[in-house]
């Protein structure tokens, strides 16, 4: 027989649908673990002015938001634990979970794991990121008025920000290494008759330029000669898609092509009595506030699931 104590809910992730999840379901006496993973605190880590967070008309940093989620969710008995998942079992109840090795056992799960932005991996990237480089305009391009920018990328999402970031910035140049388009021919026609977004289309990022402020430019390559060209901006956008972090559910759970979490009964999974919440299932929004609603959700959804199943 096994020793391992069995929880009522394990949920992996700690970003606002992570902690959201942990604030309900320790409200409701149910005792939950989390495992916050290699990135406690989630995506909003990286980032220093939150404005569209409601409650706080200032504004707030990421990490100091993160933080108050966390602070709120453990005066209310959430258990945290800074390690990363590294499998799970749901073939048998209760269900289990690894950990460094280690084994954990629970009824029930919510997974708020959260979608990584695909980034270039262009020469400068990583001193940018944050500071001229970002992967969401709803996000960040409040913060580029009156500035030219560029968006990389060649689907609907890439056009729906450069759209987007034509209330803000002076010019948009959306870039693109072939002259093929992913993206809908109604959302390539809006983007191409739009008086401030330019198309070049064969163009690559070959590398990032900065000054003391920050982005000043690229040096964008053709992919079919490599010629080099200097563009300058202050800002860009990178647009070339998200991948969920679902690999460590090894199919157990029902994901779409890209690896994204099936809803089959509100938040619940394919499995019963797994949950899923936030960036990891959403395709659309990607908000910290939509990821927050959805470990509410998922939290509400998994109590009473424990009530009617187990308790
Ligand atoms: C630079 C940047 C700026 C942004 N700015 C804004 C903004 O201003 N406003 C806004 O609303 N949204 C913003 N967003 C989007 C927002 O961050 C996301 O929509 C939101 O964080 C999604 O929350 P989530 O809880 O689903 O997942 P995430 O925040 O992505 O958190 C995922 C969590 O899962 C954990 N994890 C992953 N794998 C494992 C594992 N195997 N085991 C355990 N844990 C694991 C990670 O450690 C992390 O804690 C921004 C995003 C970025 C990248």
């Amino acid at each position: 027989m096994s020793d391992v104590s069995i929880h009522n809910v394990i949920i992996i992730g700690s970003g606002p649908a992570g902690y959201t999840a942990g604030l309900y379901t320790a409200r409701a006496m149910l005792e939950p673990l989390m495992f916050a993973g290699y990135m406690s605190g989630g995506q909003l880590m990286l980032t220093s002015d939150i404005e569209n967070f409601p409650g706080y008309p200032e504004g707030i940093g990421g990490p100091e938001m993160m933080m108050q989620l966390r602070e709120q969710a453990e005066r209310f008995g959430l258990k945290v634990q800074d390690k990363n998942v590294e499998r799970i079992d749901t073939s048998s109840q209760p269900y289990s979970v690894w950990v460094e090795g280690e084994e954990h056992k629970a009824h029930a799960l919510i997974i708020c794991t959260g979608a990584e932005a695909i980034w270039l991996g262009a020469e400068g990237e990583d001193e940018q990121k944050g500071r001229g480089i970002s992967t969401c305009a709803t996000c960040d391009g409040a913060f580029f008025r009156d500035e030219e920018i560029i968006v990389i990328g060649g689907g609907d999402s890439a056009m729906e920000e450069a759209t987007f970031l034509t209330r803000f910035a002076s010019k948009v140049t959306l870039i693109h290494r072939r002259d093929v388009f992913r993206a809908s021919k109604v959302m390539v026609e809006r983007a191409e008759n739009h008086p401030k977004i330019e198309i070049r289309t064969f163009r690559q990022v070959k590398k990032w330029l900065s000054n003391e402020k920050g982005l000043s430019g690229a040096i964008l390559e053709d992919p079919r000669d490599g010629n080099t060209e200097e563009i300058s901006c202050t800002g860009a956008f990178i647009a070339i898609g998200h991948k969920p972090i679902t690999s460590f559910l090894d199919g157990q759970i029902e994901t779409d092509d890209s690896g994204y979490i099936i809803p089959k009964e509100h938040t619940m999974t394919s499995v019963a009595g797994v949950f899923a919440a936030g960036d990891v299932v959403d395709t659309r929004y990607r908000q910290a506030i939509t990821a927050a609603g959805m470990g509410c959700q998922a939290a509400i959804d998994c109590e009473r699931w424990l009530e009617e199943n187990i308790h």
